[in-house]
């Protein structure tokens, strides 16, 4: 007889708006232009949904100059810097931007910011495509990039009373707070944001986790290592007093020994894991014991993306 366990099903838990938009928009370009169309970086960062997408014909590079010039492009969900449209229309490429429209947001915000003589500093993960591509938009040493709150304490603006800031829109919001304050602290005048910039996915992510933290022996966070929002969702688990969190692709990743012993597991998904994903999951589980399914609900999202117009034109 199975020992029982319970399983705690995170919700909202998976793809967001922005990553659903992006994907669509590969596919529309692969419906409407044929193979191969290629993507500059992966799409959105999840190995099963780029693989599914190279079956049909999407070609993946990591820089324009790999891309032919007869050959449609997408730019990915993370945003580029301000030099890959403008490389792309010198080379006469047709290209379609699937940059996340609340990344769009920051990149404008950042724009205005600079247009008013600020000088921005951006709380990001280094060398992320996203903070690659935010900072991108204005011109070099016009962005100071800062992770935690004792980095702040070492950067040097130029003006010290003409400053604003942005944020990577995958952080950790509490962590986020903290780098804010110090901001706020250090730099009385410092424009920003009502909020920080981080979205409404990875915040509702975030509170289902911490939610469903104190009732749960263990956390399994399905995403991908080079997905900031997924590996967020492992140390606010971590914070909120869950002792065994733990980030994996697949199902074939889970470390049942580890599992030893707990009789509640909880399950999330980063934005950019498919829910094909969860299911072969909790099937894994369902192998190994008598399970109970616990949904823990803390918000719910009708969010939708429109897709590029060139691409609703002419795909039904
Ligand atoms: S995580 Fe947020 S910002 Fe990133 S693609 Fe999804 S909705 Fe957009």
């Amino acid at each position: 007889m199975p020992r029982p366990l319970t399983l705690h099903l995170a919700a909202p838990r998976g793809f967001c708006a922005g990553v659903d938009r992006a994907i669509k928009i590969v596919e529309m370009a692969l419906e409407k232009w044929g193979a191969p169309v290629y993507v500059r970086h992966e799409i959105v960062h999840n190995r099963f949904v780029v693989d599914g997408l190279r079956d049909r014909g999407a070609v993946f590079v990591e820089e324009l100059s790999d891309c032919p010039p007869d050959r449609p492009v997408v730019f990915s969900a993370h945003g580029v810097p301000k030099s890959v449209p403008a490389e792309a229309e010198a080379r006469r490429m047709l290209f379609v931007d699937a940059t996340c429209p609340l990344v769009s947001k920051v990149h404008i915000e950042a724009a205005r910011h600079h247009e008013n003589g600020l000088q921005m500093v951006m709380i990001g993960h280094e060398g992320h495509p996203e903070t690659v591509g935010t900072m991108g938009q204005l011109p070099e040493g016009e962005v100071i990039l800062v992770e935690t709150a004792e980095d702040v304490a070492g950067i040097a603006p130029r003006d010290p009373g003409k400053l604003a800031f942005i944020t990577q829109t995958t952080l950790s919001v509490d962590d986020t707070a903290d780098v804010v304050a110090a901001l706020k602290s250090r730099f009385p005048s410092i424009v920003g944001p009502h909020k920080e910039d981080i979205c409404y996915a990875t915040t509702n992510r975030q509170e289902a986790v911490k939610a469903m933290a104190p009732g749960i022996d263990a956390l399994l966070v399905i995403g991908a290592p080079n997905s900031s929002n997924s590996q967020r969702l492992v140390e606010v688990g971590r914070k909120a007093g869950c002792g065994y969190a733990q980030l994996i692709q697949r199902a074939s990743e889970i470390d049942w020994r580890a599992l030893d012993g707990a009789a509640s597991v909880g399950i999330t998904a980063g934005a950019s894991a498919p829910e094909v994903l969860v299911d072969e999951v909790i099937a894994a589980f369902r192998e190994r014991y008598d399970v109970t399914e616990r949904p823990v609900e803390t918000a719910r999202e009708d969010v939708e993306f429109k897709v590029p117009r060139i691409l609703r034109e002419t795909v039904s």
